[in-house]
């Protein structure tokens, strides 16, 4: 039972023939009965330490049944031993950074990257500054001081895909953090490939329906103990009726993600033969840079686009106002399909040279593409575009 299909549909179960229930138990307690002050202290101690689980759950920021579940199930479809939820991506990266600043004085981190991760990291926020380098020149900055090496692949937006063992080796004894977000362990695991720590934003496919935001790190035990001293201190959890949603949704996961590719990639030909479209970035692509990287690394090329219409900014807005079925808004690996301006959006805090240095260029495009009919997909933007051309170039 390793494949991603069964795990998906099994993984986080293992307790239901003890429970006798078929479906998972939401758990909404905020607090758990000590009876025996006795056990209670010593799963107090144990939980606050990192430990995953104790004879009490004692209070719901230190541990909840439901969201163990889901954890559980998150680290079997990673293959790594151990997994820890948090209430957002963001809040998923945060317990990373505050961890590695117990472990080290800085961090080394590749861009592009998710908009907000990279302000940040670049904000020096919480306390541990980042250096931002190329993937060539990882080797030659990591020192004794380096706690992280932080990678995006594929990276958002621009689908540029990063050789995770390339990383790892020059990267030597520092542990790697990947953001998996829109592979999914579905299409990639970073784990095989020698990271140490590899994180989603669950809101995206994960959760995939559009109504949850979390995040979850799978990683071994002793960086899972780490995340949940963090955790149980700083409280950015995730609630279980969101641990139950995302549960619920995994067992489709392996589905959506495939059907989503499959129509991801007829609409990234389509798109590259359309005569307003300048570019297409997209892995699947047979030209596309990153191709080699896709049956190797990747299982296949996900369902995330960037393009560049003709006309710049006003062609690009002319089209989100276009769309009809596809929902013009940020986040991505919903059920249905999404499109954004990453420049005036989710790459917003990056100043006009950090987007021009990641490639993030005025008339991008950033599609998410789901699982509806993709001839519906495909004549909604083609109408959209159509609808562009009439627009001022900016
Ligand atoms: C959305 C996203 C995040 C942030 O996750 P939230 O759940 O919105 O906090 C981080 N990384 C990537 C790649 C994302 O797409």
């Amino acid at each position: 039972m390793s494949h991603p299909e069964t795990l998906g549909v099994h993984a986080g179960r293992e307790d239901f023939a003890e429970l006798s229930v078929h479906a998972p138990p939401l758990d909404l307690s905020t607090t758990y009965p000590v009876r025996d002050l006795g056990v209670g202290t010593a799963s107090f101690d144990a939980l606050v330490g990192g430990k995953a689980n104790a004879e009490n759950p004692i209070y719901a920021r230190l541990h909840n049944p439901t969201v163990a579940r889901f954890e559980q199930a998150l680290a079997q479809l990673e293959g790594t031993t151990d997994a820890v939820a948090f209430g957002s991506g963001m809040a998923a990266l945060s317990a990373c950074l505050l961890a590695a600043g117990q472990r080290g004085q800085h961090v080394l981190a590749v861009r592009p990257v998710y908009g907000t991760s990279d302000h940040l990291l670049d904000s020096g926020l919480l306390g541990i500054p980042v250096r931002w380098v190329k993937p060539s020149e990882i080797a030659e900055a990591v020192d004794a001081d380096t706690a992280l090496v932080m990678i995006e692949t594929p990276a958002n937006p621009t689908l540029e895909l990063i050789d995770i063992a390339a990383v790892v080796k020059a990267a030597g004894d520092v542990p790697v953090l990947v953001d998996s977000t829109f592979a999914t362990p579905v299409l990639q695991q970073p784990v095989k490939q020698g990271a140490r720590l590899v994180m989603h934003s669950a809101t995206k496919f994960l959760g995939g329906h559009g109504d949850v935001i979390a995040g979850v790190v799978a990683c071994d035990d002793d960086w899972a103990k780490s995340l949940r001293q963090v955790r149980a201190a700083t409280g950015g959890l995730l609630h279980p009726l969101g641990a139950y949603l995302l549960h619920r949704g995994l067992p489709t996961l392996a589905l959506r993600v495939e059907k989503a590719q499959a129509n991801a990639i007829e609409i990234a030909t389509r798109l590259a033969a359309h005569p307003l479209v300048a570019k297409v970035s997209y892995p699947g692509l047979r030209e596309d840079a990153n191709a080699r990287l896709v049956g190797t690394q990747m299982r296949g090329p996900g369902s995330l686009m960037a393009f560049e219409v003709l006309g710049g900014h006003a062609a690009a807005a002319q089209v989100m106002a276009a769309v009809r079925l596809a929902t013009p808004a940020v986040s991505l690996g919903s059920v249905d399909t999404l499109i954004q301006h990453p420049a005036g959006l989710t790459h917003r805090t990056l100043d006009a040279g950090t987007q021009a240095e990641c490639g993030i260029t005025p008339g991008m495009l950033r599609l998410s593409v789901g699982i509806e009919h993709v001839e519906d997909i495909w004549n909604d933007l083609r109408d959209a575009l159509q609808a562009s051309v009439g627009a001022k170039v900016a």
